[in-house]
């Protein structure tokens, strides 16, 4: 029997699932699972979709319940928050000055929300959402609200502009960039997020920042944009943004650029050190860009398995295709492949039944497939880029195109 020692900093989705994995593959020596949150690992999705309009308690998004853990012999440390890192002695350091050692370590930190550089960013209304304690902050301030505005046009924010209609709120989003969500997706995702908010009774304001936040006795009473406008408002979500949480790895002396750097085994430039999930950046194995960072449960749950593979002895480079969904009121986004830098993309839309698949390429090749509404095409479109098919943009235009018939 092994006596080796896992460390797993970070008890989020990624976290979880390199314990979890470890455990499926026999790994019998001791993990230990730090939590800087005061709660077991949960799910983060459901906090800006129906968390905060349903009275659920936070047990309710635990990824695993409590006897698991127990079962499983993964010592979970809830609220210990991991302050440094020896690499030499290969021992972390908690908050509280207690030493544990490892044999492997594996970093799972995730991100950090940016906060909005601007006055009145400090008044109580303003809220932020990354987490349980956020949501618990966020849930009686927008059921008391009239009105909310959301800074950061991006699918947490605009998930929130639809829960917020949905619950008879008036919302403005302000976006900087000239259209929704382009981070993300194509213009013709960004057309098709526009129409379905402003549908929604949602007001987008594009190109424009919030320069100011007003308050009187403490609390926020108006947002004032770039171009001049106040509006009046008892509610204000910050969603501009994430940076990856790797000051931990940075102290450490670990290789960083904007996110923790991985090789395809999860490998930090530290042998014995790994990273998985929102904090790690590393070279994809599918679509146009030379490294990425990847914000999303799939990356996690992928990458921290090939993490635990990797520390039992079985490694096997990431190559999962990438997916994302996001749920919007009515509208179910799911993204399949990476279609960031696409150079072209046909949108095949059914207006009747509010749904599109919109194919993006690069270099005439299908890189990825945006759906609207449309789980069918996404299922079939994992399969087929996750196979490694290859699409053209001659075999998208034919009538008669059906993505399935390339399984
Ligand atoms: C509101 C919201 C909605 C989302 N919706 C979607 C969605 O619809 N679809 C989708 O694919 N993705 C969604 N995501 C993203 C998804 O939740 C993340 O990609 C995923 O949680 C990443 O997992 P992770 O383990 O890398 O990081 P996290 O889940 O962020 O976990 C990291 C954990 O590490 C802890 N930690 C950090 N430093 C230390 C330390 N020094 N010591 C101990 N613990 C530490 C943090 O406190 C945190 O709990 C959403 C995220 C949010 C916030």
């Amino acid at each position: 029997m092994t006596t080796e020692n896992v460390i797993i900093v970070g008890g989020g989705q990624a976290g979880v699932q390199a314990a979890v994995t470890l455990r499926e593959l026999g790994f019998a020596g001791a993990i230990r699972l730090f939590c800087a949150e005061g709660y077991l690992p949960y799910q983060r999705p459901p906090l800006s979709k129906t968390y905060l309009k349903e009275d659920s308690p936070p047990e309710k998004m635990y990824l695993r319940p409590d006897k698991f853990f127990a079962e499983k012999s993964i010592d979970c440390h809830v609220g210990v928050k991991v302050a440094a890192i020896d690499r030499v002695a290969r021992n972390v350091t908690t908050a509280t000055g207690e030493e544990f050692a490892y044999d492997h370590l594996v970093l799972a930190t995730g991100v950090i929300n940016r906060r909005l550089p601007a006055p009145g960013a400090d008044l109580d209304g303003v809220v932020m959402l990354r987490g349980l304690d956020d949501a618990h902050h966020m849930r009686p301030r927008i059921r008391a609200a009239r009105h909310i505005v959301i800074i950061g046009g991006g699918v947490i924010g605009l998930e929130v502009a639809a829960l917020s209609r949905s619950m008879g709120i008036e919302a403005d989003v302000v976006e900087l960039g000239d259209r929704l969500a382009g981070r993300i997706g194509s213009v013709a995702l960004s057309d098709y997020f526009l129409r379905h908010h402003q549908a929604l009774g949602a007001r987008i304001h594009l190109k424009a920042g919030v320069t100011e936040i007003e308050g009187r006795d403490g609390k926020v009473v108006a947002a004032h944009l770039s171009g001049g406008q106040r509006i009046e408002t008892d509610l204000v979500l910050v969603c501009i943004g994430v940076m990856p949480d790797m000051a931990l790895a940075e102290a450490a002396g670990l290789d960083v650029k904007d996110g923790i750097l991985v090789d395809e085994h999860a490998r930090t430039s530290d042998q014995a050190v790994l990273a998985a999930g929102d904090c790690t950046r590393f070279k994809p194995a599918h679509g146009t860009l030379a490294s990425i960072r990847l914000e999303s449960v799939q990356n996690a749950i992928d990458q921290a398995k090939c993490a635990a593979e990797t520390i039992v002895g079985k490694p096997r480079p990431y190559t999962s295709l990438p997916w994302f969904w996001s749920d919007q009121g009515t509208l179910k986004l799911q993204i399949a492949g990476l279609t960031a830098g696409h150079d072209r993309t046909i949108s095949k839309a059914d207006p009747v039944k509010d749904a599109a698949t919109i194919y993006c390429f690069f270099e005439g090749r299908l890189i990825g497939v945006e759906c609207v509404n449309r789980p069918a095409d996404f299922m079939a479109a994992r399969r087929v880029l996750g196979a490694g098919k290859v699409v053209r943009v001659d075999d998208v235009e034919k009538d008669s195109f059906e993505l399935k018939s390339f399984m």
